[in-house]
C-alpha cells in the first residue's frame, strides 16, 4: 500500500463483525480503522478523518445515531449505518441525522464495498474540514462541543449551541429565518422567528463583545441572520 488508499473506520463493538469487515476492506485495498465503542470512534475520526465511516448503531456507551448527530456537528464524512435486523426505525432516525446510507446484517463482502465505493464517490471535499472554527475572539471545538472567547469557556444550551453551529456551518452566507427554525427547530410546530430574535439576542450577549453593535451574529433585515467573517 502507497498510504494514499482510502481511510475507512469502523465503528462496532462485536469482534467477529470487525474481523469480517477488515478482511473485506483489507481485501479491497482500502486502509483500515476500527473502534470498539462510540467515544474512541469520535476520537479516531478527529484524529484521522477517514474518508468513509462505518458504523454499527448498537454500541456500548452510546447509541449510534448521537454519535451521528455529533459527528454531523462539524464533518460531512460519508457514513454508512450498519443495522441489525429490528433496528428500521433507529436507521431512518440515522438517515434523518445525516447518514448517507445503510447496510442490514448480514451482508456480503461484494454488497459491502459496492457501497464503499459509492460513498467515497459521493464524499464532499468539505468532509475534511477542521473541526476547529476560528474567528476573531472566538475558538470553537465542534468535536468537543467547545465555546471559546478570548480563551475562556463560555456555556452555550444546546439550542444556543445548535444555533451558532449552525451559523458557522454556512459562515459568511445569509441564512433565511426558515433554514435556522428548520435546521435548529427541526420542524416543532410553533417555532417562530420570535424564537430567533431571543437565541441571537441571547448569543450576542455571551459572544459579542457589544451586543447591541454585533461584529458578527449580523442580521439581515427581512431575511435571515448572517455569521459575518473578518474582511
Ligand atoms: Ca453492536
Amino acid at each position: 500500500m502507497t498510504g494514499s488508499e482510502p481511510l475507512i473506520l469502523l465503528v462496532e463493538d462485536e469482534p467477529q463483525m470487525r474481523r469480517f469487515l477488515r478482511v473485506a476492506l483489507e481485501g479491497g485495498g482500502y486502509r483500515y480503522l476500527e473502534a470498539p465503542t462510540g467515544q474512541e470512534g469520535l476520537n479516531l475520526a478527529v484524529q484521522h478523518r477517514p474518508d468513509v465511516i462505518l458504523l454499527d448503531l448498537g454500541l456500548p456507551d452510546m447509541d449510534g445515531l448521537d454519535l451521528m448527530i455529533r459527528l454531523r456537528e462539524w464533518s460531512r464524512i460519508p457514513v454508512i449505518v450498519i443495522s441489525a435486523r429490528g433496528q428500521e426505525s433507529d436507521k431512518v432516525g440515522a438517515l434523518d441525522v445525516g447518514a448517507d446510507d445503510y447496510l442490514t446484517k448480514p451482508f456480503g463482502t461484494s454488497e459491502l464495498l459496492a457501497r464503499v465505493r459509492v460513498a467515497l464517490r459521493h464524499a464532499d471535499p468539505q468532509s475534511a474540514a477542521d473541526p476547529i472554527f476560528v474567528l476573531g475572539r472566538w475558538r470553537v471545538d465542534l468535536a468537543k462541543r467547545l465555546v471559546l472567547v478570548d480563551d475562556q469557556e463560555v456555556h452555550l444550551t444546546p439550542l444556543e449551541y445548535k444555533l451558532f453551529t449552525t451559523l458557522i456551518r454556512h459562515a459568511g452566507k445569509v441564512v433565511t429565518q426558515h433554514q435556522l427554525l428548520k435546521e435548529v427547530w427541526g420542524g416543532v410546530a410553533g417555532a417562530q422567528p420570535l424564537y430567533l430574535r431571543v437565541y441571537m439576542a441571547q448569543l450576542r450577549h455571551k459572544l459579542e463583545e457589544e451586543p447591541s453593535r454585533p461584529r458578527h451574529l449580523q442580521t439581515e433585515p427581512g431575511v435571515g441572520y448572517r455569521l459575518k467573517l473578518d474582511d
